[in-house]
């Protein structure tokens, strides 16, 4: 059994509205922390996931901004602080795809790209660590994706964004390790969740074919890693990639 104790321990999942996000809000409700489901728009489903959490017997909250706006993202985390007066983990999960081939792509879906999935995550680190380095303890968990690895086509903006986060990942964990902070990233697969549905109604089969564990993954799969790396058996870890893809970037 995973010792998750996270019990007194207050957590942030940015974009924990829906898909991989909702799913990792839940574990670690389940797992015994206080959770802030952050969301830019959809406040109905961030309520939702809160229902669920309140149901299942744990504690949540939502909280609204759009972690690609700097005063915004700043209002949230301050909220975050002066009501609960600390912030133990933090997922930086928020994230916007923005697909097409790189001779064509306009400047605004390059920018859209960077600025939400690196550009947020950065500050969102950078404003969690402010709490964390005085309280000499935190953990961090970054979603990158494989395609940081491999690229991907039509998707130089998100693998040029997910490879930052890699970077960003395992410098920013040398800085804070001896103040008792892990800062590990997650890569996962294809997922399915709605930024995956379309691709999955295209060609869904032709994806399915390069899984060799036979499936999509599940929102679940990534949310269990993102547990175990917040939890107390992952003490000794950090500044680490872990990829979640049912073996499909080594197919
Ligand atoms: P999703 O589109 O279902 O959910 C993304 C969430 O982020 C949404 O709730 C959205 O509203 C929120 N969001 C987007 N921009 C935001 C902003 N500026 N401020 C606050 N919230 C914002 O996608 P998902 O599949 O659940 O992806 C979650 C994370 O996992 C993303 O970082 C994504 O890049 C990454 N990822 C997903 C897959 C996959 O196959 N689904 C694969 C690799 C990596």
């Amino acid at each position: 059994m995973i010792r998750t104790h996270l019990e007194d321990q207050v957590a942030l999942v940015t974009g924990g509205a829906r898909g991989i996000g909702a799913a990792i809000a839940s574990r670690l409700a389940a797992g015994g922390a206080h959770v802030i489901v952050n969301y830019r728009g959809s406040e109905d489903d961030a309520n939702a996931v809160v229902t669920a959490i309140h149901a299942a017997g744990g504690s949540a909250e939502a909280l609204q901004a759009d972690v690609a706006d700097a005063q915004a993202t700043e209002t949230l985390f301050r909220g975050v602080f002066s009501e609960h007066g600390r912030l133990d983990i933090l997922v930086n999960n928020a994230g916007v795809a923005k697909d097409a081939l790189l001779a064509t792509m306009r400047d605004r879906d390059w920018q859209k790209v960077i600025d939400v999935n690196l550009g947020g995550l950065q500050r969102c680190t950078r404003l969690a660590l402010q709490r964390m380095m005085p309280a000499r303890s935190g953990c961090i968990v970054n979603l990158s994706s494989i395609q940081a690895l491999r690229g991907g086509r039509g998707q130089a903006n998100y693998a040029a964004a997910k490879a930052g986060v890699l970077g960003l990942t395992r410098a920013a964990a040398l800085e804070v390790a001896d103040r008792g902070i892990r800062i590990n990233a997650v890569l996962p697969g294809f997922i399915e969740t709605d930024m995956t549905a379309m691709i999955q109604r295209r060609a869904g089969d032709e994806v399915l074919a390069r899984i060799p564990a036979g499936r999509f993954g599940t929102p679940e799969d990534v949310a269990g890693l993102v547990l175990f790396l917040c939890s107390e058996d992952a003490a000794y870890i950090t500044g680490q990639a872990f990829t979640v893809d049912g073996g499909m970037s080594i197919a």
